[in-house]
C-alpha cells in the first residue's frame, strides 16, 4: 500500500502547486485529466479511461486503453464482452501507483461494489481524488472506503438531501426474514440490481444465517458466478427458471428491479414483492410501484456519510458530479468548504442500481 499521505511540496516543486482546477476539466466526455490525457468514467468511448467501477453508468464499452482495479476489469469483461471491454487492459493493484505524463494515478477502494474504486490524481503536489460512488457503510462484498486527504474531492450526491438517512441494512434484512416467517408459503421476489447489490443483498442474508437455496433470475448468474470466483462467497444459489414451482413457494427469489414488474414474475404463486434500494426510503415511490416489502438498502452514501466523507478526506474544496447537488453545496458553505456543481452527464440513468 503506498503512502497516502500528502506529499510535502519539496524544493524542486513549484512554490505554489498547481490548482486542480488548472489541470482537471469537466467536458462532454466526463472530467478530463489535462497532462495525463486520459479521463475518468468518460460517458463515450475515448483513447484513454481510468474507470472507478463497473457500473453501466461508468463503465462504457470501447475505450482503446482501459486503467481499473483488476475486479472492475473482469467486470467490465462479464458484462460486455472481451472485444468491447477495452482494446488494452492494465490492472492496478490497490495503491499501486502508475504515472501518466507526469500524473501519478492510483486507486484506492471505495467501498460501493466489488473492485470499485476511489482514483488519486497527483499532479506537481497538488492532488485531486475522483471517488467515482461510494458508501461508507460495512458490505461483505467489496473492500471499504479509504479516506485520502486531498486538495479536491470529487463527489456524487445521488442521495444529497437530508431526508436520505439508510437504516442499517441488517435491520432491513432481519425484515426480510420477519416477512417470510408471517407468509411461509409465498415466495419472496426481491428486486436487486444485477452488480453489487445483488450479491450484497444475498451476502447479508447468508450473515443473519439463511442458509436455503436462494434461486436467481438468469440476468443475476453470470455476475453472481464472478463474484464468487473473485472470493465472494454466496452459497447455494440456483436458476429461479428451472425450479419448479413448489420449490418456489417460501423461498427467497432475487431478479433485477425490472423483471419483478414485468410477466417475468408471474411465474410466481401471489409473491411478497420486495425491492432493495436506498429510493425505498421514499415510501410512495414504493406504493407507486407495487412494492409491497420495500428494503432501504443502498450502495450509496446517504447524507451524514456524504457529510462525513468531506470532513474525513480534509480537502477544502468539493466538486459535486450529478445528483441533489444544490442541498450538499449549501450545508458545504456552512462547513466553510468551497462547493462547485460539475453537473456531468450521463451518471445516474441507470436508477436500479442505486
Ligand atoms: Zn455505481
Ligand atoms: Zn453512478
Amino acid at each position: 500500500m503506498a503512502d497516502l499521505a500528502k506529499p510535502a511540496i519539496r524544493p524542486h516543486l513549484p512554490a505554489m502547486p498547481p490548482h486542480p482546477e488548472t489541470w482537471l476539466h469537466p467536458r462532454p466526455e466526463g472530467l478530463h485529466c489535462v497532462p495525463g490525457d486520459f479521463f475518468i468514467d468518460p460517458t463515450r468511448a475515448v483513447d484513454r479511461a481510468v474507470i472507478t467501477h463497473g457500473h453501466a453508468d461508468h463503465a462504457r464499452p470501447g475505450h482503446r486503453h482501459v486503467l481499473a482495479s483488476a475486479e472492475t476489469l473482469a467486470i467490465m469483461r462479464v458484462r460486455m464482452g472481451e472485444a468491447r471491454a477495452g482494446a488494452a487492459q492494465q490492472a492496478a493493484a490497490p495503491g499501486e501507483i502508475v504515472r501518466v505524463n507526469g500524473v501519478g494515478v492510483s486507486l484506492i477502494p471505495a467501498g460501493h461494489v466489488l473492485g470499485s474504486c476511489q482514483v488519486v490524481l497527483d499532479y506537481e503536489g497538488s492532488r485531486a481524488v475522483v471517488s467515482g460512488d461510494y458508501k461508507r457503510r460495512r458490505d461483505p462484498t467489496c473492500a471499504p472506503f479509504v479516506p485520502v486527504s486531498c486538495d479536491v474531492f470529487v463527489t456524487e450526491a445521488t442521495f444529497g438531501l437530508p431526508v436520505f438517512r439508510h437504516p442499517d441494512a441488517a435491520a432491513e434484512i432481519a425484515k426480510l426474514l420477519h416477512s417470510m416467517t408471517i407468509f411461509p408459503t409465498r415466495a419472496h421476489l426481491v428486486g436487486a440490481y444485477g452488480l453489487g447489490k445483488a450479491q450484497r443483498l444475498i451476502a447479508l442474508l447468508r450473515e443473519a444465517g439463511y442458509d436455503s437455496p436462494i434461486y436467481l433470475h438468469g440476468a443475476l448468474q453470470k455476475l453472481c458466478d464472478l463474484y464468487e470466483t473473485l472470493g465472494v462467497p454466496l452459497g447455494d444459489l440456483r436458476p429461479a427458471t428451472v425450479a419448479d414451482k413448489d420449490a418456489l413457494k417460501g423461498a427467497i427469489v432475487l431478479a433485477p428491479p425490472s423483471a419483478v414488474a414485468d410477466r417475468w414474475a408471474r411465474r410466481l404463486d401471489d409473491p411478497v414483492v420486495a425491492v432493495a434500494s436506498g429510493w425505498m426510503r421514499v415510501r410512495q415511490r414504493a406504493r407507486a410501484s407495487g412494492v409491497e416489502l420495500p428494503l432501504v438498502i443502498s450502495d450509496h452514501a446517504d447524507w451524514d456519510e456524504l457529510l462525513a466523507t468531506v470532513e474525513d478526506v480534509a480537502a477544502p474544496e468539493i466538486w459535486v458530479t450529478h445528483g441533489a447537488e444544490a442541498a450538499l453545496l449549501r450545508q458545504l458553505s456552512l462547513m466553510g468548504r468551497r462547493g462547485r456543481a460539475l453537473s456531468l452527464i450521463g451518471y445516474g440513468d441507470e436508477a436500479e442500481q442505486e
